[in-house]
């Protein structure tokens, strides 16, 4: 985690003009010092929840919150914007049931939702009967993505957030991108999915930025940040990360004028709320299929004869 934090080095404030210890934002071309820094990241996100009509006035916003560094940052930001912008704000932490990991995630999240004074709601999987790990051949973390998505969609109903809140960073949209152009498969995450039959708007006001401002913005502030990294991550999927890292290195900026041409190369499109056009059989909720991923899962899950309650992945 370390080596992705931004470098503090003595200089001139290009914001102020103070002297003072200033982070280097080589993304920018840019020396900033530590006041400026944190308005210049809440500035980002405003201009891009306007550019893109994420959030009005008056909106109910519901923020995923991980416990990671990047909902952490969104969720200070949103805060403070909340109070200018006119939208309310609440977090929504889902405990994966995965023993003292999820336990200890939980505290963290119960920290940051504190601080920042924003009303919080756990939903436990486990309530549900569901767990992450493999299921028929899907890895734990297609079960956990699934679980998460028809979650968020139930949840926010349920809330009646006008708004569904992601930290997707632009890390996470250009591998997501790339992922998509190795199969032939030409779509860009899009900032905005418009509200569509009974789901929520959902937006990434994090679309473009660098996911070490996000940790700089928490180390800053004094948030705390879930740092441990789930038992189920592995390393591959998340390698081509390096590649922008180093694409970054010899290119400063490249991430995002990356984005931005695949956003202009790319037309939008295809990108509604993945197809949850039907209602579930079961439970009447979304789904492209007949019964909804929620269900299914639930229905594997009761299924299972030698069901264990216990979380074996770590
Ligand atoms: Fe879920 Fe963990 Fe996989 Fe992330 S790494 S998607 S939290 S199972
Ligand atoms: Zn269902």
């Amino acid at each position: 985690m370390q080596e992705h934090e931004i470098d503090v080095v003595p200089g001139r404030c290009r914001i102020c003009g103070d002297s003072a210890p200033v982070l280097r934002l080589t993304e920018f071309n840019l020396k900033v010092c530590e006041p400026c820094f944190l308005r210049f990241l809440e500035r980002r996100v405003r201009r891009t929840i306007e550019k893109h009509g994420m959030i009005g006035e008056g909106d109910r916003v519901v923020l995923a919150l991980s416990g990671g560094k990047d909902s952490a940052a969104l969720l200070f930001a949103l805060r403070r914007l909340g109070v200018v912008m006119g939208f309310e704000l609440s977090a929504l932490h889902f405990h994966l049931n995965m023993g003292d990991y999820s336990d200890r995630n939980l505290v963290v999240v119960e920290d940051q939702a504190k601080a920042a004074g924003v009303p919080l709601e756990v939903k436990r999987i486990s309530d549900l009967g569901l767990q992450v790990r493999r299921v028929k051949g899907w890895h734990p973390c297609a079960v956990c993505g699934a679980i998460k998505r028809s979650l968020m969609n139930r949840e926010a109903k349920r809330l009646g957030a006008t708004v569904v809140a992601t930290a997707h960073t632009l890390e996470d949209v250009l591998l997501f991108t790339f992922k998509n152009l190795f199969s032939r498969k030409f779509y860009v995450p899009q900032p905005v999915l418009p509200a569509s039959g009974e789901l929520s708007r959902k937006v990434k006001p994090l679309i473009y930025n660098h996911e070490r401002m996000n940790l700089s913005y928490c180390r800053l502030k004094g948030v705390p940040v879930f740092e441990e990294r789930c038992p189920e991550w592995t390393p591959r999927g998340h390698s081509f990360k390096d590649v922008l890292e180093h694409m970054e290195e010899v290119m400063p900026s490249s991430k995002l004028r990356l984005l931005l041409s695949l956003q202009e190369a790319i037309p939008a499109g295809g990108d509604l709320h993945e197809g949850e056009h039907t209602a579930c059989e079961s439970c009447g909720e979304p789904t492209s299929q007949s019964l909804c991923a929620l269900c299914q899962l639930s229905n594997w899950f009761a299924r299972r004869t030698d069901h264990d309650d216990s979380y074996n992945g770590v």
